[in-house]
């Protein structure tokens, strides 16, 4: 059992409180730990509660809430997706995300999850790469520069050892300011005017675009042999971006095969077509890759205990950092069976 804070406060972690945690522990360290902590729990897979995320979908975006738990702490994400949203000055993905302790059900950590989405869906596209990529790949190929670009680019540094990245964009705005981002951080930038030059020489691909329809970001032609393509915008339905010919030349990865075969890249074929659980790759039960030519493709979607994992990560950190402000979310009486006295006792 987690010991609830004096007078059930809840710690909450602000969007200011996030950044200075990511500077105080510094972003490449940060999504190493993260990266390491989805792997600790990917391999207990079995000991958590797994269900598909609850999608509620319109004709501009989805909201979804990703719940889990390992039978000690619960906790679940809300979590949106409006790809539109940019145009107004709003961002595609917002999110915030909570834990709780099973054994009293009180909430042990409320925190903003924008930034710390961002922060683990680049961890977990690391570590899948560290299990599937080719051994000694260097360069990678960012196509789509949006939110989550400058992130991905530093977890697969940090996690996988790349050293370039190869940077495109429909809209050569959000390469600039990819680029404008990453100066100095260790990487050699490439700025592309088509996804054929910056896939060109790549040994991992990255698609991370957002459009609310079934885009062809690559065609079959432009898939080389032996690389790792890690798919990160295809993740809701009537939503990807992969040619199917491409699938069909890959072995395909998915974190939980319920939700991905409704949400990701396979949502292009039936339900039986063959993929492998990344958690079994991780635990050895199953291969990853298996020979040089292969290709191997990670149809990411973003599952609840990768949320799970972050906020554990950050939470473990608060008690050293202090980042974070009490929230009297949770009415507590004295006595706990008097709830309406204490509103009496309120006037
Ligand atoms: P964003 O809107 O900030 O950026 C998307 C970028 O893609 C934009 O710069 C846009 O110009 C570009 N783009 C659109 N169509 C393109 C095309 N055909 N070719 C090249 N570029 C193109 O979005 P974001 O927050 O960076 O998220 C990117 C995607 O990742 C979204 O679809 C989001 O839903 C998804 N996502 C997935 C996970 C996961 O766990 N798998 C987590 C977070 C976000």
């Amino acid at each position: 059992m987690i010991a609830p804070s004096p007078r059930a406060f809840v710690p909450f972690v602000s969007v200011q409180h996030m950044m200075q945690l990511i500077h105080e522990i510094g972003i490449e360290e940060m999504l190493r730990g993260i990266a390491a902590e989805i792997e600790a729990d990917f391999l207990r897979w079995e000991s958590f509660d797994k269900t598909p995320r609850i999608a509620s979908h319109s004709a501009e975006g989805v909201i979804e809430l990703m719940p889990t738990s390992d039978g000690d702490v619960y906790g679940f994400k809300y979590v949106n997706g409006h790809p539109k949203n940019t145009k107004t000055g709003l961002q595609t993905v917002t999110a915030f995300g909570l834990l709780a302790d099973v054994a009293t059900g009180y909430p042990v950590l409320l925190s903003e999850m924008t930034i710390l989405t961002a922060l683990r869906t680049a961890a977990m596209s690391a570590l899948a790469a560290k299990h599937l990529a080719p051994r000694d790949a260097k360069v990678m190929a960012m196509i789509g520069n949006g939110a989550q670009c400058e992130f991905q680019a530093l977890a697969f540094k940090a996690v996988c050892g790349i050293d370039t990245v190869r940077l495109y964009d429909i809209d050569s705005k959000a390469t600039g300011k990819a680029m404008r981002n990453l100066q100095g951080q260790g990487l050699e930038l490439v700025a592309c005017d088509s996804p054929e030059a910056c896939i060109e020489g790549a040994d991992i691909i990255t698609t991370c675009t957002a459009d609310k329809q079934y885009a062809t970001i690559l065609t079959d032609n432009m898939v080389g042999a032996g690389v790792h393509i890690n798919a990160i915008g295809g993740d809701c339905p009537g939503k990807t971006e992969l040619h199917r010919d491409i699938l069909l030349r890959s072995s395909i990865f998915v974190e939980y095969p319920p939700q991905t075969r409704v949400e990701g890249e396979i949502q292009q074929f039936d339900d039986d077509h063959p993929v492998t659980e990344l958690w079994q790759v991780m635990a050895g039960t199953a291969e990853g890759r298996t020979s040089k030519a292969q290709i191997t493709l990670f149809d990411s979607v973003g599952f609840a205990i990768e949320d799970f994992s972050a906020l554990r990560y950050v939470r473990a950190r608060l008690k050293d950092t202090g980042l974070f402000q009490e929230l009297d979310m949770i009415a507590d009486p004295d006595d706990a069976r008097d709830l309406f006295g204490m509103v009496q006792r309120a006037a």
